[in-house]
């Protein structure tokens, strides 16, 4: 029923006088609906519903944010966000920057110089034959314990039973991330965070100051770089004209580690004013390739190491590279096996270039999403690595490459229906990717204004990389109705984000 009926329903009956003591929808009290994805087939969500009074706090700052649940531990609470919460804000309120976490003898300048590829790439490793990862030296000591002091300010861990809620249209939660769950891939015996409902809340800018660099990402001797090969001769000829080599960043938004039966619902995610776009590449060629950018940002909300019963709906996901990664490894079938179970519905997502999820092990439900990217400068499997080099820097595309919507990552099985994807410069063949999956279904999907079989698409670039639509599963619950595609883009736009709960 809508609010206004209700309103009327209320006066006709004698409950309320008039329209004008009506007071609206208590949404910090609200609980996932039955049937509504994954989250309510694996329990349902209540989060802190059941809050006695003492438990329902309203904070507007880190400091009463972490008060707050730790004095309501585990037992059902409500949190209500006011205003903006700076997470990087010490408890006397001043912004603490990189100088602040910065231990000596840690300086960007001399850590760029120190492992830049002109010095560090040399040499190969002899057992990998790539560029050793294990960054030895000062420069990388002092990076680490640097990014271990901003970690303990802007990493807030959220506990079982909990509701957090933005009030009114414009909470937010910056500089920072919330953990739900505490796993690592070494300590799977720890309890499971569960219960979790996160609404009406705008994230942005989980900005990592400490990003570390590493040299074998990706790194391949690729024989089309002129100069690349794998024994050093000259500066001009050696492994350290291979391509290769990332930044990596640390910080989520919202992350999941081994957390169960969460709602994500009604948030907005973002970068806020340090896009990674005004962070370019820093080494020269050829390590100056757009996806070797310096990363202060990892993914918006990431859902790893045997996170399940998840369901993020009406979120809106913009100006970021990696959105959400299911699954951070392959080889974490005990741990992530059967698990990553979630359903994505009625969210936007807009110049978010990748991962919108990228899966592995989960059961993913995806139905009537709007994805809005632009692919100008995608690799292209005709051309050589260094023509694809050279093809991105001209595309100058001013946003993040798109690189598909869904990654069918080991064991996926991704379920995708009536969602909405506007690719410029691409079509169906790159609304989602095969990153080592091989199961697959999209039905009643709309590429660039036209039905698309997407499966089709996909299994006509490469004979050695197939998927088949025979998922071995089918969606449970559906929390709302699906939508034809063709009205999707409409509704999104008006229901999803934070201020948009209604
Ligand atoms: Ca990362
Ligand atoms: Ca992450």
């Amino acid at each position: 029923m809508k609010r206004s009926m209700l309103c009327v329903a209320l006066v006709t009956a004698g409950v309320l006088s008039s329209c004008a003591s009506y007071s609206p929808t208590d949404f910090s009290r609200q609980t996932l609906a039955a049937q509504d994805g994954w989250a309510a087939v694996g329990g349902g969500v209540t989060g802190g519903a059941a809050a006695k009074d003492e438990n329902v706090f309203v904070v507007s700052s880190r400091k009463e944010l972490v008060a707050a649940l730790k004095s309501a531990g585990d037992q059902p609470k409500i949190i209500k966000v006011k205003g903006t919460i700076n997470l990087s804000m010490d408890d006397a309120g001043r912004e603490l920057l990189e100088t602040d976490y910065a231990v000596a003898p840690y300086n960007f300048d001399d850590y760029v110089k120190a492992y830049a590829p002109a010095v560090w790439n040399t040499k190969l490793d002899p057992k990998t034959k790539r560029p050793s990862r294990d960054l030895t030296g000062p420069q990388e000591e002092a990076r680490e314990a640097s990014s271990k002091r901003q970690e303990a300010q802007i990493r807030i861990s959220i506990p079982s039973n909990t509701t957090l809620i933005g009030i009114g249209t414009d909470a937010k939660i910056i500089k920072g991330g919330l953990v739900i769950g505490r796993r690592t891939t070494s300590n799977n015996a720890e309890p499971v965070v569960s219960n979790v409902i996160i609404r009406n809340i705008e994230f942005q800018d989980a900005f990592d100051y400490f990003p570390q660099w590493d040299p074998a990402d990706s790194w391949k001797v690729d024989k089309s770089y002129p100069g690349c090969q794998d024994t050093y001769v000259d500066a001009n000829t050696g492994p350290q004209r291979c391509p290769g080599g990332r930044w990596n960043s640390e910080y989520d938004s919202v992350w999941l580690s081994g957390a169960e039966r969460v709602w994500v619902d009604h948030c907005t995610f973002n970068d806020g004013d340090r896009n990674d776009k005004k962070f370019p590449p820093n080494f020269p060629f050829p390590h100056n390739e757009v996806t070797q950018k310096i990363q202060h940002h990892d993914g918006m909300l990431d859902i790893t190491l045997g996170s399940n019963f998840v369901t993020v709906s009406n979120n809106y996901f913009h100006d970021h590279d990696k959105s959400s990664l299911l699954g951070g490894s392959d080889g974490l079938d005990k741990v992530d096996g059967g698990k990553l179970n979630v359903t994505f519905r009625h969210n936007l997502y807009e110049n978010a270039g990748q991962r919108l999820p990228r899966v592995r092990f989960g059961q993913v439900h995806t139905y009537n999403n709007h994805y809005i990217g632009d692919a100008a400068g995608l690799d292209n499997a005709k051309f050589s690595a260094y023509q694809n080099h050279l093809n991105a820097i001209e595309a100058h595309n001013k946003g993040n490459i798109w690189r598909g919507a869904f990654g069918i990552g080991k064991n996926s099985a991704i379920f995708s229906e009536n969602n909405v994807f506007d690719i410029k410069h691409g079509g169906a063949d790159i609304a989602a990717v095969i990153q080592g999956g091989t199961k697959f279904l999209d039905q009643g999907s709309i590429v660039n204004g036209q039905p698309a079989d997407i499966v089709k698409a996909l299994n006509a670039l490469d004979p050695k990389k197939q998927v088949s639509p025979d998922l071995g599963w089918k969606p449970a619950g559906y929390g709302a109705k699906v939508l034809p595609a063709a009205e999707v883009p409409a509704y999104v736009k008006a229901n999803a984000g934070a201020g948009k709960l209604k």
